[in-house]
């Protein structure tokens, strides 16, 4: 480890002076905000706002109020998933107010504010943090039981913003197949427990595709390793989400909300209890 330079924003170590100040940053005095989670993966398009989108549309059903932060700035891509994407946030004195779906679910994103939702963010990384710590302090989320964010791909700047400023109680790793052998899983698993946060659950996407002719499973993408990596973690919730056309389908369409399939549920009921022992 380097040596300490008493600059805390710049430094992932865990260590007493950090334990003794406080980096959390204050939600809007209109938010209640009760639990964070935070969907991370090692690389972009594995499929973590595909499971991001599930597990709050999954929170939604239970009937709870449901929030979705993308904290992906440069990559904004929750809008589409909800059907939102020509959705404009409108804002007052009180800070911007979130994007509510079809069923409810409260959506901030950077796309919302965008004039073109095309438009590239070519931003600084401190612009960049800067923007994920005001979707928490200048958002008017009002009510919220779950609150899921988006993540950044990998274990960077946004992501050491997010773990320091917000009060995530539990993270969710998304990888393919293949990432389950490599070691960026590993270093996402590693930045968590270097956080003190634990990794309620390990998600395989793409793990397999069932044709629809025969009926059979066919792993594209080789033997799931799945169990191997959350047992070497301690991780006890391992989820596998098929390739399925439907769920493509439904989440390009802005359809996520009437998705059909039980993949994420034990996952969901983690978190739900999770939340609950956490009041
Ligand atoms: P990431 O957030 O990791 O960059 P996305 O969730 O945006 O990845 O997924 C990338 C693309 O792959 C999206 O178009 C999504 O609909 C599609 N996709 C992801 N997982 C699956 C899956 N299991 N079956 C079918 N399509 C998927």
């Amino acid at each position: 480890m380097s040596e300490c330079t008493h600059n805390c924003e710049t430094c992932s170590a865990n260590c007493s002076s950090r334990q003794s100040e406080s980096m959390l940053e204050e939600q809007n005095s209109l938010s209640n905000i009760k639990n964070v989670y935070a969907v991370v993966s090692g690389k972009g398009g594995v499929g973590k706002t595909l499971v991001t989108t599930l597990l709050a549309v999954n929170m939604r059903r239970r009937g709870y109020e449901v929030g979705v932060l993308d904290a992906d700035i440069t990559g904004p891509s929750v809008a589409r998933p909800f059907g939102t994407s020509a959705v404009r946030a409108e804002g007052s004195d009180a800070g911007i107010f979130p994007v509510v779906s079809k069923t409810g679910l409260k959506l901030m994103s950077l796309s919302y504010l965008l004039e073109n939702e095309t438009d590239p963010v070519v931003w600084r990384g401190p612009i960049i943090a800067g923007t994920v710590k005001q979707f928490w302090t200048d958002v008017v989320w009002g009510d919220v039981d779950f609150m899921f964010v988006d993540m950044p791909p990998g274990t960077g700047d946004v992501p050491l913003t997010v773990f320091q400023s917000l009060p995530v109680k539990g993270i969710v790793v998304v990888a393919s197949p293949q990432e389950l052998v490599s070691t960026i899983v590993e270093k996402a698993v590693k930045m968590a427990n270097l956080m003190n946060i634990p990794v309620l659950g390990l998600v395989e996407n793409m793990s397999y595709y069932v044709c629809g002719n025969c009926g059979e499973k066919h792993k594209i993408f080789g033997e799931s390793h799945i169990d191997d990596t959350a047992e070497r973690y301690g991780i006890d919730s391992v989820s596998k989400l098929p390739i399925d056309a439907k769920l493509s389908a439904a989440s390009d369409k802005g359809m996520i909300e009437l998705y059909e399939g039980d993949w994420l549920d034990a996952l969901t009921d983690k978190i739900e209890e999770n939340g609950k022992a956490n009041g």
